[in-house]
């Protein structure tokens, strides 16, 4: 029996797998009600047309479909898992969307299936905040003015991929192909209307880097991130993302993972306890979507224990929680 039990929570829990599911218009992408920064969050990524930006770093777009996925077959996604759900649903306190892209980009997202199932977090008494996952180019106060009406009980954040504050290694390396400039007028449209901002912020912004300059570009990040957040009134969440090589992105393609040593998970973690310290709220990723080349996750670089995945565990579950006696970082590489 305890075998059965946890095959389940194996398969169905925290770790459940990504990118493994059977691929149909009609199912979501992935699906899980878990415990997220202090509330019970219902997570979704849906199966849509693919994200249609190339960054170097991600192979997301490849693991989704060319064609379009209509309105109808997107709340469909939304309804599979409300069903699968249906015991817990009421516990939802949070509802992150997302789908390896943009929900607010209509040609991936139909804008009517977006309206409906924002609308129909109404019933989810419990549900204090959406989160929705997009990039700053579809952000404008007439859309932001629009999803406010659709939910007026629960707090939206705008979650984007900032990835890093250096302009060189964001236009050239990373070819995300959005400056600065956009980014900041997207973030006063949202301070303006009332929104939150999420943001991940990449350790180890380029393969390239040693541990000493990966620590500290990923703090200057931070800190541009919390002083443009308090400049225009609103939060920010960082969630800081230890890099790995996703198979069949650009990086992998130039073979960076000949000369490439995985960041320290034990520097992610000071660094996110030391932003914490400061007032920054903080969270560090721990997934590799089932993307990651063989070789190139914090796992598996040298000297890693697990326990300070535990460690991060318990600092993403509780997001007051403050760990004593962590020396000051200094990363070196191995
Ligand atoms: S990082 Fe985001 S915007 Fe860039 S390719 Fe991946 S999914 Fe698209």
């Amino acid at each position: 029996m305890k075998t059965f039990v946890k095959e389940l929570v194996r398969t169905y829990g925290a770790a459940k797998p990504m990118n493994e599911e059977e691929v149909s218009a009609e199912l979501p992408k992935f699906f899980l009600l878990r415990k997220f920064h202090g509330l019970i969050d219902l997570a979704i990524i849906f199966q849509t047309k693919r994200c249609q930006y190339q960054c170097a770093f991600c192979a997301i777009p490849s693991t989704s479909t060319r064609d379009h996925i209509d309105k109808s077959a997107i709340m469909s996604q939304f309804m599979v898992t409300c069903r699968e759900l249906a015991h817990g649903l009421h516990l939802a306190e949070r509802v992150s969307l997302s789908n390896d892209g943009s929900v607010l980009d209509p040609a991936t997202f139909g804008r009517d299936a977006l309206d409906q199932i924002i609308h129909a977090t109404g019933a989810l008494r419990g549900v204090r905040e959406i989160h929705l996952e997009s990039r700053t180019e579809f952000v404008n106060r007439e859309i932001l003015t629009h999803l406010k009406s659709l939910n007026k009980r629960v707090k939206f954040t705008i979650l984007v991929g900032f990835e890093t504050f250096d302009p060189t290694i964001r236009r050239e390396l990373m070819r995300k192909n959005q400056e600065l400039e956009a980014f900041e007028a997207a973030v006063a449209e949202l301070g303006a209307c009332g929104f939150d901002l999420g943001a991940f912020v990449l350790y180890k912004a380029h393969p390239d880097m040693v541990d000493d300059d990966a620590y500290h570009e990923a703090e200057r990040s931070i800190d541009y991130l919390q002083s443009l957040a308090t400049r225009h009134g609103l939060s920010v969440l960082v969630r800081l993302n230890p890099l790995y090589i996703a198979k069949g992105s650009l990086w992998d393609k130039q073979g960076k993972t000949a000369t490439y040593v995985p960041p320290n998970l034990r520097d992610v973690y000071r660094l996110a306890i030391k932003k914490r310290a400061e007032g920054v709220r903080m969270f560090v990723g721990l997934s590799e979507e089932g993307l990651s080349r063989h070789g190139s996750t914090f796992r598996e670089r040298l000297g890693y224990n697990g326990r300070v995945l535990q460690d991060c565990v318990r600092f993403n579950e509780d997001p007051t929680y403050l760990p004593t006696g962590v020396p000051t970082p200094i990363p070196t590489d191995v």
